[in-house]
């Protein structure tokens, strides 16, 4: 709330999501001093009308007074967001160096960032009437569903939400229409946070192993303070477990959760333990729900009648009533951090928004990212381990394979086929990883040497052999697959390289009576194919699973106990530093898949290089010291986590403007660099031209964060008002992930 003196005219400083680092400055409606900050305001802009963020109140402004325009009106008479909040937003613009307004909309779902109306309620909840609570629901013995319901309500103290009634029964609605008309049960209100049940959790019979226990007091322990904790665990040793354990306790104390995972596919699985477990409201968000589902997650969370959030990367900015806990599984992944617009991290926020508010934050991984590590080594983390799986499942057998010379079938060879042949008698699953979707990445010419391109990527079409195209992976461009080459006619054209398609027609060749499920973007377009197929899987009903990244992705298959990696080669030299890293995390999540129960799995990794020293020290040491490695040539190179890095692209259609534009950001950089900040560039990216735009880049770098960002600070608004051509896009990454 601004503290003003009620005299003269106020002025409303409006937070606008546009590209545009600007605030802008309205003439605010009586009573201002009232109006708290961060309220939604509607505001003249140019021809049309805008929602914006009111961020300051002030009594002058660099524009003369009869410039300034009034508002148009006020959205919210009370701030949707808390102080809190505000203070996280106003760190992620700082940080990120990105324009307020934009950071402001991403605490918003879009319904509220664009629609006038004021909120709408939330979801109701059924509780029985006066009537309902005395009957007996033998009166309704001739209508068994409407018996089976009023018999639920009257064994359950608390009233039934929508959700909840919708697991019951798929039909609900038309049986709980009839005790409506009957008068037997109401619509109430959702209960609030401070009136949940006492019994919050059900089911639990779980007997946590010495691990689990250390982990979970340390975090409870916590609760109510500030304080990052990695839990570093194989998978299945129990993670969600202690997550779960930890949750209840936070749930005991009238809090709520807010849990992030990296992939939309990740949450029915946790949302479905959640729900067996806790008898609280589960809200979830991610970007495949609809405008009002999210409209509807994100209310239940702000007002406080749900108690869990769980949702992806943009779930994070959601205002809570009353966050107790911040639980981020898989923080290694990558999806974390946004790759567009504002380039946050959601687990670096994470962190700032724990602080911010005083309340722990939990860090999970199988493979922790290094930077976690790092603070985990340096014990600005508390640090918790879950040495073994939990129960009775054992750890899987890994071994490189030396593919050198040896006779293959499509990138399957000869060993592999018989393992995969003795793992299907056994009548158990096996699971191949190949991370190239589509048939095969080349399309040669064996008359010319001719290659398909794309016309306007630096990229080559990839065949997509069941569709008879080509396709180009960066731009979607797609042409029709030719008999022919366009140059010398020679119809000898030729598939180079492997992608799940081939190896998937090769599978269905050699086990002809086998069910093979290929789980890639390709076959998975259509929404629901990949909670069918996962579900197919789960019923035993698959023989061979095939598939890219997804399968790295925390999915469970406990019957599987063959895993392959069919090219880890692919992953082993690349240009950029963090690829080492990225690729052990996925050869042990890969692995991680493996005889989840009490079968014993093997993990085998096709390779050309078994000599490698990335791959043997991850084989025979393990993730841990193949990441104390890791750490240490990163400390030698003086690479992130030991430095900090942001990078500033620029892209345009005409190749010299881009060139000339990064020369000056560099100049510009240059002349405000007292520091010593290592200025890197102009280059052009990995792949400089992709979709007929150049593709440019200046990487800073300082070993002090603080240096940094004080340069950041004077450049970025250099930058933006830097002449340049429309055509032209330009963008800041501060702790970039990776350098494409
Ligand atoms: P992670 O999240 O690390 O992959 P989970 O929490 O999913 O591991 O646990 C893997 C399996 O082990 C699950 O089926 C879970 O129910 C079970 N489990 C977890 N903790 C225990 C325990 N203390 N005793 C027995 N089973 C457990
Ligand atoms: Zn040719
Ligand atoms: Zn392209």
């Amino acid at each position: 709330m601004a503290n003003l003196h009620s005299s003269g005219v106020l002025i409303f400083n409006v937070a606008l999501p546009i590209p545009c680092y600007q605030l802008f400055d309205y003439l605010a409606p009586e009573g201002a001093q009232q109006v708290p900050l961060g309220s939604r305001v509607e505001v003249p802009f140019g021809p049309h009308k805008k929602i914006g963020y009111l961020v300051g109140i002030s009594q002058s402004s660099s524009l003369p007074m009869t410039k300034l325009k009034p508002i148009v009106r006020l959205l919210d008479e009370q701030s949707l967001l808390s102080e809190h909040d505000l203070a996280l937003l106003h760190w992620v613009s700082r940080y990120y160096h990105h324009p307020l307004g934009e950071v402001m909309s991403l605490a918003f779902p879009v319904l509220l960032r664009r629609q006038k109306n004021v909120l709408e309620p939330v979801e109701s909840h059924y509780g029985l009437t006066e009537l309902g609570r005395t009957l007996s629901p033998q009166t309704l013995l001739r209508a068994p569903k409407q018996y089976a319901l009023l018999e639920k309500f009257q064994a359950t103290p608390q009233a039934l939400s929508c959700l909840l009634l919708s697991q019951w029964d798929k039909q609900w609605r038309v049986t709980i229409k009839s005790l409506l008309a009957k008068q037997f049960v109401q619509i109430v209100p959702a209960p609030m946070l401070e009136q949940l049940p006492n019994e919050i959790d059900v089911n639990e019979e779980v007997v946590c192993s010495s691990a689990q226990q250390v982990a979970i007091e340390a975090v409870c322990k916590s609760l109510g303070a500030f304080g990052v904790f990695l839990l570093e665990g194989v998978t299945g040793s129990g993670k969600t477990e202690v997550y779960m354990q930890i949750i209840r306790t936070v749930l005991q104390r009238g809090q709520q959760v807010l849990v992030l995972v990296p992939e939309i596919t990740l949450t029915p699985q946790l949302e479905s333990r959640f729900r067996q477990r806790f008898s609280v409201g589960i809200a979830i968000s991610h970007s495949k729900l609809t405008d009002k589902q999210r409209c509807q997650a994100w209310l239940q969370i702000q007002q406080g009648h749900c108690a869990i959030l769980l949702g992806t990367r943009s779930a994070l900015f959601t205002p809570f009533k009353q966050l107790g806990l911040i639980i981020l599984d898989e923080e290694h992944d990558a999806s974390f951090k946004q790759q567009d617009a504002c380039r946050f991290s959601a687990r670096d926020v994470a962190v700032v928004r724990g602080k911010l508010l005083n309340v722990p934050v939990l860090l999970g991984s199988a493979t922790p990212s290094l930077e976690s590590l790092l603070n985990a080594i340096t014990h600005r983390y508390g640090w918790l381990t879950l040495p073994e799986r939990a129960g009775q499942a054992v750890a899987p057998e890994l071994q490189l394979l030396d593919i050198r010379n040896k006779k293959m079938q499509e990138g399957l060879s000869e060993l592999l086929l018989t393992e995969i042949t003795q793992t299907l008698e056994r009548k158990e699953q096996v699971l191949l990883f190949l991370n190239r979707r589509g048939f095969a990445p080349t399309l040669i010419c064996h008359g010319c040497g001719w290659v398909a391109r794309c016309l306007h990527c630096d990229a080559n079409l990839v065949i997509h052999h069941h569709e008879r195209r080509l396709r180009c992976h960066h731009c979607n461009q797609e042409q029709m697959l030719m008999s022919q080459c366009p140059c010398c006619h020679s119809k000898e054209l030729t598939a180079l390289g492997l992608g799940t398609e081939r190896v998937e027609n090769r599978l269905r060749h050699l086990f002809v009576d086998k069910t093979i499920v290929r789980l890639d973007r390709d076959s998975t377009q259509r929404k629901g194919t990949l909670e069918d197929y996962l579900a197919k899987i789960n019923q035993g009903q698959v023989d061979i699973i095939l598939g890219t990244q997804m399968l790295a992705k925390g999915h469970h298959f406990p019957q599987v106990t063959l895993v392959a990696i069919l090219d880890v080669d692919s992953g082993l030299f690349s240009i950029d530093f963090h690829a080492s890293e990225r690729l052990a995390q996925l050869v042990v999540q890969v692995a991680g898949r493996a005889g989840r129960e009490l079968k014993a799995g093997k993990v085998i990794l096709q390779t050309r290089s078994p000599d490698h020293p990335l791959l043997t020290t991850l084989i025979r040491q393990g993730y841990h010291q193949f990441a104390k490695t890791a750490l240490a040539e990163r400390q030698q190179a003086y690479l992130p986590p030991y430095t900090y890095q942001a990078m500033l692209r620029a892209y345009a259609p005409d190749e010299m403007l881009v060139q000339s534009f990064l020369q000056s950001v560099c100049e510009l950089a240059q002349s405000l660099n007292h520091r010593d900040t290592l200025i890197l560039g102009p280059v052009p990216a990995p792949m400089a031209r992709r979709t007929g735009f150049y593709h440019y880049q200046v990487l800073l770098q300082q070993t002090k964060r603080s240096v940094l960002q004080a340069l950041l600070t004077q450049l970025i608004p250099k930058i933006a008002t830097l002449k340049s051509n429309k055509t032209l896009r330009w963008s800041v990454d501060v702790d970039p992930v990776d350098f494409y």
